[in-house]
């Protein structure tokens, strides 16, 4: 992100607009439109005032002279559109004094940019790509007019009037914030948004105890809970639209090392974020430490968010959480997430059951070479089952030796796959009998192994059996 968005309030003073033609009267327009005073130096000596409205015309002061030489005393901001030469010249000269200037399609000369909006009333949203391409921030901002009810705006203002009344009457934040959440997602929202605005006043004004309505306890305090989060793999856009709401309801987020920034990034802007996984060659704070902190934090009224990679309760010691939540009274919640060995299939292509060849699925783990030693191989030995394995890098070389000493096949199709739904993903395949192999070609983990025949289905087994094939038959050509 180059371009932080922020609101400016236009009434703090006036803008000076350089340029003419169309460009400079569309931005006239929309300077007008967000009740700003203008004053505006025609680059062509023709202030032409074509399609604007009186009303618009008022607040437009026509500067005569040398804009270079303008008076920018009280100017909040500079905006050059259809100015030529003048526009790069004002540019250097804003700067210079620290003013925001724009140049219109001159990102270098540029210290703010105009974002795409969606302007419903109060409810603004502003949509930038950094300049790089305004086609695209149109079809977001689209996609943004399609989900947002026509009536937001009056939601907006409705909880505006209403603010300041029920921050006198809820002092504790927390609980005012999921007052207001109550209303907005609850029936007194749901009235505005139809468009039953009196109704809605109405009923606020019904709510004897708001404390009460925000679902405080007894004490007068928010109640706290803990919600396990399953994050999936490392795409963002493999979270759960329930993990999604859990991270933007958030006080507070405990992560584990496997989430990628990306996804923490879509929580609450003010959420405390405590790291508190293993991270490589130190030890974490302990399951028992992580615990006690959940505890903690839903106890003193927080909503916590335990996010973990991929799925809460496979190999993520959901399990161990739930319980001490349980014992200790604290009310909780799972959310699941993508499992590392459902997104690597997924990415990768690997249906781990297929037809009559692939009718049992197993995961395990194989964390070090003593934890290999106790599975207890001579269940694997099916054929028919996929094998996935987690925590299975530095172990493959047992995980190859007790799948090889139950007698499953040393031309068995092996998958090793790192870093999946990530950008950097990698994928390796081979045979069992060569896993300890690929390995080595692992550019760093996480990794999962993927055992069986269905491996011979995946994208890159097919890949390199066709890059095979090419060079046989390049090699027999010759
Ligand atoms: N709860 C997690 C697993 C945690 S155990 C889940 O459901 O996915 C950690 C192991 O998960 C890693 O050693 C690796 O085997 C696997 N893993 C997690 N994220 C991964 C990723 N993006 N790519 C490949 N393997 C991953």
């Amino acid at each position: 992100m180059r371009f932080l968005p922020v609101f400016l309030d236009l009434q703090a003073g006036p803008v000076l607009l350089v340029g003419a033609g169309d460009l400079a009267r569309a931005k006239l327009r929309l300077l007008a439109a967000a009740g700003a005073r203008i004053s505006w130096y025609a680059t062509d000596g023709h202030h032409d005032v074509s399609g604007l409205e009186a009303a618009d015309l008022a607040r437009i002061e026509f500067a005569t002279g040398d804009p270079l030489a303008a008076d920018l005393s009280g100017v909040i901001a500079i905006l050059c559109a259809g100015a030529g030469d003048v526009g790069t010249a004002m540019s250097v000269r804003a700067k210079a004094v620290g003013l925001p200037v724009n140049v219109m399609d001159d990102l270098a000369h540029s210290t703010f940019i105009f974002p795409a909006i969606v302007d419903r009333g109060e409810v603004v949203v502003a949509v930038g790509t950094g300049g790089a391409s305004p086609v695209v921030a149109r079809r977001v901002r689209e996609r943004i007019e399609a989900v947002l009810p026509a009536r937001i705006g009056d939601l907006a203002s409705f909880i505006g009037r209403w603010r300041k009344q029920i921050h006198n009457r809820i002092p504790e934040f927390p609980l005012r914030r999921r007052f207001w959440e109550r209303v907005v997602d609850g029936p007194i929202g749901a009235l505005v948004l139809a468009g039953r605005g009196d109704e809605a006043e109405a009923a606020l004004k019904d709510i004897r105890d708001p404390t009460v309505y925000a679902g405080a306890l007894a004490s007068g305090r928010a109640e706290g809970r803990v919600t396990l989060v399953g994050a999936g793999p490392g795409d963002p856009d493999l979270l759960t639209i329930k993990a999604l709401r859990a991270l933007q309801d958030a006080d507070i987020v405990f992560y584990d090392e496997l989430v990628s920034s990306e996804i923490l990034d879509r929580a609450r802007r003010d959420a405390s974020r405590v790291p508190v996984g293993r991270r490589v060659g130190k030890p974490g704070i302990g399951q028992h430490a992580i615990n006690k902190l959940l505890i903690e934090a839903a106890k003193s009224g927080q909503r916590a968010v335990r996010l973990k990679g991929g799925d809460p309760f496979v190999f993520g010691r959901g399990g161990e959480e739930v319980e001490a939540l349980r014992e200790a009274g604290v009310a909780y919640s799972v959310v699941p997430g993508i499992t590392a060995g459902l997104g690597a299939a997924a990415q990768f292509e690997v249906p781990l059951t297929f037809r009559r060849e692939a009718l049992r699925i197993t995961f395990l783990t194989a964390h070090k070479a003593s934890d290999a030693e106790s599975v207890d191989w001579s269940v694997l030995t099916d054929e028919k089952m996929t094998v996935v394995v987690y925590m299975g890098m530095t172990a493959a070389p047992s995980v190859r030796a007790g799948l090889l000493a139950a007698g499953r096949s040393p031309q068995t199709p092996v998958g090793v796959f790192a870093r999946v739904t990530r950008p950097d993903a990698q994928a390796v395949v081979g045979t069992l009998d060569e896993l300890p192999a690929l390995i080595q070609e692992i550019d760093g983990g996480p990794a999962i192994l993927v055992i069986g025949d269905v491996v011979a289905h995946s994208a890159p087994w097919r890949h390199q059996n066709l890059n095979h094939a090419i060079s046989k038959l390049l090699e027999a050509a010759e």
